[in-house]
């Protein structure tokens, strides 16, 4: 007879469902696995033998066919082992068929019949949301898997207990905790912004990225606190709403790595200028793919720090999730469009020798140095970055001023895209943030005021300002005017808004 039963594999950071189907028939001992499989699901055939004998099951003694659908998707990993061993049960008349029609199980088996961890158990959840099914992981994940509504899900420890659930004679074990509850509460994890001193220019810069949507620059010598600043960025930026949060936990989940719980807090993610592209971007070899930095950042803050001194590859393959939100990778067993929707800051020393900024600058690179540094990262990629400071070192002053905390700048954040998304609301478009917001639109649609308008055109006309810096600009000064809860930018946003441009660092444009 023939029994199925479903599970899933994660391809990219979504949730696939299999159909594992098992004949049990005459002939010769031995499984057969059809269905594009690689070493991991051949060797799950012994673990799946053990740990059915390790259960007090029997293991049948005649020819087994097992089919993994769809046969054209690769499979990879060990999550497919306690759904293999379920349908052979099913189809040996050990369980009866129909308790496994509407489930769905995940979980690697050990050799003991214990079921172990997998990744991607809050994607696989969300496939399910809604469906009606019910989903069993390993007791480990039950917590994870159960942050998702509207799933029935349970946990189970071994296969016996697993068997034991399907038969009906015991109950998996429920999630510890309701839908939405965290473990961890929003903005535990990140530093605050009362901990930088002096750097207001830069801090208020991160308060415009923040309100507005806007990427940012900073340039400035080693040391004076850019990554310090960057890592505040996140705890600006409005916790993650239960739907977003969900989108984020399920994509960490399903690149294996815990979150402990919900995540609200907007992802931070920090690759080293080395690191490959496949690394920042997502990649690799084979049907497994990688989920990059840029798709761990989503919803979040991707800091390349010493952006220069990444790798061509990399800093070319950030246009296109900085175009589209996301990144397509394109292998030959799988495609996969997975989500890189970030605020991008980069950080930069001023030359390569790193010391020539300041009043007592001792740079020793020589000018093609200095301009092969300053444009590697112009074109496309500066394009998209309406703010761009400068950082000196503070003085001794300055260093005992205490700063704004983060829950008060927050607060005027909040404020602020509130009144962005209700004036893109009532406008009827697309877009949310201003920094989302075309050229075109602006000019047409939200001109400054008289005023401010005055000075964007006179900057214009006497080509201190491109058209695509003058967009850059019109950007920032509504930023301005929503955290200040103005109507329309007036000439001092203006004006504000083209200091954040900071023409007179190296990447003016
Ligand atoms: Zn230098």
């Amino acid at each position: 007879m023939v029994a199925r039963c479903s599970s899933a594999v994660i391809v990219g950071v979504d949730a696939r469902e299999i159909i594992i189907e098992a004949e049990v028939g005459t002939g010769l001992p031995g499984l057969t696995l059809v269905g594009l499989a690689d070493a991991a699901i051949r060797e799950s055939r012994d673990r799946v033998r053990s740990a059915v004998e390790h259960s007090g099951l029997t293991w049948p003694d005649t020819r087994i066919t097992v089919a993994l659908l769809p046969a054209s998707l690769r499979k990879r990993g060990s999550a497919l082992d306690a759904a293999i061993a379920v349908a052979v049960m099913a189809a040996s008349d050990q369980i009866p068929a129909q308790m496994t029609v509407n489930t769905c199980v995940l979980g690697e088996l050990g050799l003991d019949g214990r079921i172990h961890s997998v990744p991607g158990v809050v994607a696989t959840a969300l496939a399910l949301r809604g469906s009606g099914r019910r989903l069993l992981v390993p007791v480990s994940e039950v917590d994870d898997a159960g942050l998702v509504p509207d799933v029935a899900v349970g946990g189970v420890r071994s296969l016996a207990h697993l068997i034991d659930v399907l038969r009906g004679d015991a109950v998996p074990v429920p999630p510890g905790q309701a839908p939405y509850s965290e473990r961890r509460s929003a903005g535990a994890g990140i530093p605050d912004l009362a901990d930088v001193r002096g750097q207001s220019e830069a801090r208020r810069a991160l308060e415009v990225a923040a309100a507005g949507g806007h990427h940012l620059a900073m340039i400035g010598l080693p040391g004076v606190g850019k990554t310090l600043l960057a890592e505040r960025l996140p705890g600006l930026m409005p916790p993650l709403d239960d739907e977003t949060a969900l989108e984020v936990t399920a994509i960490w989940s399903a690149a294996g790595m815990s979150t402990e719980g919900l995540l609200r807090e907007p992802p931070f993610q920090s690759p080293h200028h080395t690191a490959s592209a496949s690394s920042v971007i997502g990649g690799g070899q084979g049907g497994h793919l990688r989920v990059g930095a840029v798709t761990l950042a989503h919803r979040g803050v991707l800091f390349l720090d010493e952006a220069p001194e990444f790798s061509r590859n990399v800093l070319d393959a950030l246009r296109q999730p900085l175009e589209s939100g996301r990144v397509r990778l394109a292998r030959a067993e799988a495609n996969a469009v997975l989500p890189a929707r970030f605020s991008l800051v980069l950080a930069a020393n001023p030359c390569p020798c790193g010391r020539g900024m300041g009043v007592d600058a001792r740079c020793s690179c020589t000018p093609m140095q200095r301009r092969r540094y300053a444009t590697k990262l112009s074109g496309p990629i500066l394009d998209r970055v309406d703010l761009r400071v400068g950082l000196e070192r503070p003085h001794l002053a300055q260093l005992g001023e205490p700063g704004e905390s983060t829950a008060v700048v927050a607060e005027r954040v909040r404020a602020a895209r509130e009144r962005a998304c209700a004036r893109w609301t009532q406008d009827g478009v697309p877009w949310r943030q201003n920094a989302s917001a075309p050229g075109p639109y602006l000019r047409e649609r939200c001109p400054p005021d008289e005023s401010g308008a005055y000075l964007l055109r006179t900057a214009f006309a006497r080509s201190a300002l491109s058209m695509r810096g003058a967009d850059r600009v019109l950007r920032t000064a509504w930023t301005l005017a929503d955290l200040e809860g103005r109507d329309r930018p007036g000439v001092d946003h203006v004006a504000a808004a083209m200091a954040l441009r900071g023409e007179e660092s190296p990447w003016a444009a």
